[in-house]
């Protein structure tokens, strides 16, 4: 694992945040034979509102749909880190977990959820704690080899990672083309029937179908994902 070089890694608070983000742009990666790696870093089991779902039934559901979403999105590996949900917390030791993925895999690109979100004031604290983590790993952690000298010692190495792509973010900068791969997006995202029924319901579909027709007016097609997308800096 250590000297793989994957195209894009893309952490996820909870299953389905990736098909709601990036899932037409995931699909068109694979769709041009470039790997992607997903990483979830919860197992999902607190997002319902029924009593009598408990957790563990929950977690084993919603692991079950992300594998299935993954397949049709043609990503080939799916890392589940199983932390409660709602349950992230910024921990060095987390860090040092997200790390360790970022050496081993060796991304040229890394995707997440934007931290800060769209909501002012209400969001959820996994995509607030998992967003902001990944960025402080990508850089400065990654390409500062003293903070990790017991991984080197297990023969990582040092990486620059080149770009960052941050999904559900205030503050747009980039538009990728899915009308290609709209279809596809959606079809993923109706694998995970625990998070927005069977059959979809209405209020989602129509949500994720706007929300690519407004990104598309940007850059003038049919559909679009939008990010705010940065060069990491490859230096301290
Ligand atoms: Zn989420």
């Amino acid at each position: 694992m250590k000297d793989r070089a994957v195209h894009m890694m893309a952490f996820s608070p909870h299953p389905i945040d990736t098909e709601w983000g990036i899932g037409g742009t995931v699909a068109r990666m694979a769709k041009e034979g470039k790997e992607v790696v997903y990483v979830v870093a919860t197992n999902g089991d607190k997002g319902h509102m029924d009593p009598d779902m408990l957790p563990d039934k929950l977690a084993e559901i919603r692991e079950r749909e992300q594998l299935a979403a993954a397949e049709i999105l043609g990503v080939k590996e799916v890392i589940f880190l199983r932390h409660p949900d709602l349950g992230l917390e910024y921990t060095l030791d987390f860090r040092k977990e997200v790390l360790r993925l970022i050496l081993g895999y060796r991304p040229h690109i890394v995707a997440t959820c934007d931290p800060y979100q769209h909501m002012k004031y209400f969001n959820n604290s996994d995509h607030r704690v998992l967003g902001r983590l990944v960025l402080d790993t990508v850089w400065p952690t990654a390409i500062a080899p003293n903070t990790y000298r017991d991984l080197l010692e297990e023969g990582y190495k040092p990486h620059k990672v080149q770009e960052i792509l941050l999904w559900q973010t205030p503050e747009p900068n980039f538009y990728y083309d899915i009308s290609d791969t709209f279809d596809i997006k959606m079809a993923a995202f109706k694998c995970h029937p625990s998070q927005i029924g069977d059959p979809v319901e209405a209020e989602f579909a129509d949500r994720i179908k706007e929300s690519a027709e407004n990104a598309a007016k940007n850059i003038g097609c049919k559909y679009a994902e939008a990010f705010y997308r940065e060069d990491v800096l490859q230096r301290l």
